[in-house]
């Protein structure tokens, strides 16, 4: 082998990559297919809000520019948002490269860092990068986050801890109280990263938001996104509320352009569009309750969500149904990629796309 691969370290070289789904327009090209349906990213079904896509056409002539590299007006609206000071936010390149930045601040080679099984993959993928060590800790027996077990695993090599809320792949939720509580007994120089990437699509009451601890706990990291509810995965934009300490830690490591000049105006309208993301709530939260009954109908088992998206357990190989499902135009997610066998993950998408799902699921679960 080159010398040059030889001494990158074992631990880079056995990360298996990132698998991403198949495409719907791959899909077509493979089956021949019209109609396609792509329930497997959990990405918003009814695109971005129209302002966002005029602000987009309107900018894309001053792309010959560089953006700004503080991202100002977008910073000083999500402060706005949160009532927080501008240097609590943190914009990313997606949430994904706040995870990269955040693990390269703290993880030194052997480190530890907690997190549920099954959760988001990208935690693992960015801590083996740097070579530290992620401690799995499985889910109860209601499929959310075993907070007491992850408590226990503490060590003093342990230097952060991932809680998903609500959770990737399972859309389970962990409340306030159970979050803040948590929050108190951890100490304070390990990371509590709380990844709130389908916040917006919560329905309980009960929820956590965590704006209001960050002035109690400074090692508390809260993670948002754009790409979810709405409707801007493309676009690449996430951000990050914490200290203030943190965030110019953060500042120092990341690219001075980061954050590209098209997603920075559509963040900022997204942001305006609020009544746009209160109409992607309800659609998802009316849609979920219509999938619950269909499914029970089916006599299907499946979790109950605080997401856009949900597991259902087909009580046969995920892996069969998937490319079943494939061959008549719908993308899912099988369960077997999580460790979760015989479920498969569905996005919640229209009623045109939950009903064209649930159609040809009941066909390919009839033969
Ligand atoms: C989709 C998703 C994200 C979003 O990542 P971006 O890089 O912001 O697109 C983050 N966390 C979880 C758990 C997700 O499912």
């Amino acid at each position: 082998m080159e010398k040059f691969i030889k001494r990158i370290p074992k631990e880079i070289k056995e990360i298996d990559r990132y698998q991403k789904g198949k495409s719907t327009a791959q899909v077509k090209e493979e089956y021949d297919l019209e109609k396609v349906v792509n329930l497997a990213s959990n990405v918003n079904a009814l695109g971005p809000a129209i302002q966002v896509i005029d602000t987009i056409q309107a900018e894309a002539k001053n792309v010959n520019a560089y953006p700004d590299s503080e991202s100002s007006a977008l910073k000083e609206g999500l402060a706005a948002k949160y009532d927080l000071a501008a240097e609590q936010v943190f914009l990313g390149n997606g949430s994904d490269e706040i995870i990269d930045l955040l693990l390269t601040l703290i993880l030194e080679p052997g480190t530890e860092v907690i997190q549920a099984d099954p959760t988001f993959v990208k935690y693992e993928l960015a801590v083996k990068s740097r070579r530290g060590k992620s401690v799995k800790v499985p889910l109860t027996a209601d499929y959310k986050h075993d907070l007491a077990a992850m408590e226990a695993q503490i060590t003093d090599q342990t230097r952060a801890i991932f809680i998903c809320n609500p959770n990737n792949p399972t859309g389970t939720m962990l409340q306030a109280e159970a979050i803040e509580s948590f929050l108190s007994r951890i100490p304070d120089d390990i990371l509590v990263i709380v990844d709130q990437a389908y916040q917006e699509y919560i329905t309980d009451p009960e929820f956590f938001s965590g704006v209001d601890q960050l002035a109690k706990h400074s090692n508390l990291v809260l993670l948002r996104t754009f790409s979810k509810a709405y409707g801007l995965a493309g676009m690449r934009i996430g951000y990050a509320l914490a200290n203030s300490s943190l965030v110019s830690l953060l500042n120092k490591i990341r690219g001075p352009f980061n954050i590209n000049i098209l997603a920075q105006q559509a963040a900022l309208t997204a942001l305006e569009s609020e009544s746009y993301l209160k109409t992607c709530h309800d659609l998802n939260a009316s849609q979920k309750e219509a999938l619950y009954q269909k499914l029970e109908k089916l006599g299907l088992e499946y979790i109950q969500t605080e997401s856009n998206f949900m597991m259902i357990n087909l009580e046969k190989s995920d892996q069969e149904v998937y490319q079943k499902l494939l061959k008549k135009g719908v993308i899912i997610s099988p369960g077997s990629q999580f460790g979760m066998e015989n479920w498969i993950r569905v996005t919640i998408g229209t009623r045109a796309d939950n009903e064209f799902f649930i159609r040809n699921l009941k066909k390919v679960l009839m033969n």
